[in-house]
């Protein structure tokens, strides 16, 4: 903690002096993000560094393995779903990129188990994606964690759809989805291709 306070100082006496003018503006014309980003919690696959963004730009949600659960407006609490509906139907963001990442500790639980420490919670949500473990044992590839993380950027995006809102905006084209993965071992980002590939950009 008191290397992140020594941090925040630098930020107020430092930094915050230089951006000054769009701290401001935003706090007086509110927030138009030109996306919003679906990425896991993992503190290795920050969209702000990866995108090099400024404050306002992304509307960001993390969560464990960058799991769009589907549609279900049944009452529960479903803070990604609550996230999707204000910036989709509130800010009206252009696009939406759901960000996998390499080493996915998340889809590693998919894939072999959750760890032990973890009854409550983690197993019911990477569930969400369990179509994307069956893709994998399916296919038995040499890198199943790789393959995991890809499945589950897509099946994501096909649960994105599962919103009626978000398809519609689909539809009439003011809305693009985008799949991404990045990989901290060379800080590479590759996008979902139409053939269902990977490319590196
Ligand atoms: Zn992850």
């Amino acid at each position: 903690m008191d290397k992140l306070l020594r941090n925040y100082r630098r930020f107020r006496t430092e930094d915050l002096p230089e951006r000054r003018a769009l701290f401001e503006r935003l706090a007086r014309e509110g927030q138009s993000p030109r996306a919003m980003v679906i990425a896991c919690a993992d503190s290795r696959a920050d969209p702000a560094m990866i995108f090099d963004t400024e404050p306002g730009e992304l509307f960001v949600v993390r969560n464990v393995a960058a799991i769009v659960p589907p549609f279900a407006p049944d009452g529960k609490y479903h803070g990604t779903s609550a996230a999707l509906e204000y910036a989709v139907q509130v800010l009206q963001v252009p696009v939406l990129i759901v960000l996998g990442h390499a080493l996915c500790g998340g889809v590693g639980a998919l894939l072999r188990g959750v760890p032990d420490a973890t009854p409550d919670f983690l197993g019911p949500w990477v569930h969400i994606a369990d179509a994307a473990r069956h893709r994998v044992l399916e296919c038995a590839p040499a890198d199943p964690q790789a393959m995991g993380e890809q499945e589950v950027v897509k099946l994501s995006l096909g649960n994105l759809l599962t919103f009626p809102w978000i398809a519609a905006r689909v539809a009439e084209s003011k809305l693009t989805l985008y799949g991404a993965k990045f990989d901290i071992r060379t800080g590479a980002l590759s996008l979902l291709q139409p053939d269902g590939g990977f490319a590196e950009i």
